[in-house]
């Protein structure tokens, strides 16, 4: 995936989440305050009105600054972070080596700055085994992304909003855990994979 191609995954994603906006909005509501559709939303909009042409690394950094500065919310410095420490290690070519690269910093980023391991309901628990899914099944395709985040349906929510719900986050998956399933599609669709 050279730059231009990567712009374009960025930019199609304004689209994704407009689809997903009310699925989004809805796991918010059951376990959060119901704003991460329209945060998502208003995230990649900001995208692909704001972002322009130039490196993988300007590109991926102008993304986090964006991010960063429209999404709000716990997930919008976590996401927007992210995408600037990503942009240090991509390359000109991003191959599936570079992209589990890329998804190696997306978790440790997640994970340092919100405190947060595996196992307690959150995007962490996509994005930390999402270098796994890419590394034995070659791809990173919907549907073992998704099962990653239905995974975070059984959990007890301990982070985030989402903990003051205690026991009763159990049965509804993660927002953050679903809209993560759609960014890091998009990324390997741009390396390539279905
Ligand atoms: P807010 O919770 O402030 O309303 P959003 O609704 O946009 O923000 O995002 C909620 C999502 O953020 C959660 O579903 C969860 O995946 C993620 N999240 C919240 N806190 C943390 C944390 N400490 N570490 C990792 N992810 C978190
Ligand atoms: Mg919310």
């Amino acid at each position: 995936m050279n730059a231009e191609q990567l712009l374009t995954q960025l930019n199609g994603l304004k689209a994704v989440f407009e689809e997903k906006e009310d699925e989004l909005t809805q796991l918010d509501r059951e376990i959060g305050d119901g704003d991460h559709g329209v945060n998502m939303k208003r995230g990649f909009n900001a995208v692909a009105e704001k972002v322009s042409d130039g490196s993988a690394q300007d590109i991926l950094k102008q993304t986090g600054m964006t991010l960063m500065n429209s999404i709000g919310g716990a997930s919008g410095p976590l996401y927007g972070f992210s995408f600037v420490k990503m942009s240090e290690v991509a390359k000109d070519e991003i191959d599936n080596d570079n992209l589990m690269e890329m998804l190696e910093v997306f978790s440790k980023t997640v994970g340092d700055k919100g405190q947060v391991e595996a196992g307690e309901k959150t995007m962490y628990d996509v994005i930390v085994k999402s270098a796994n899914v890419l590394r034995e099944t070659g791809g990173l395709r919907l549907k073992d992304l998704q099962r990653l985040a239905d995974e975070t349906e059984d959990m007890i929510a301990t982070k985030g909003r989402a903990a003051y719900f205690k026991e009763d986050s159990k049965g509804t998956v993660d927002p953050g855990a679903q809209s993560a399933v759609y960014i890091i599609h998009a990324l390997g669709e741009g390396a390539g994979n279905d």
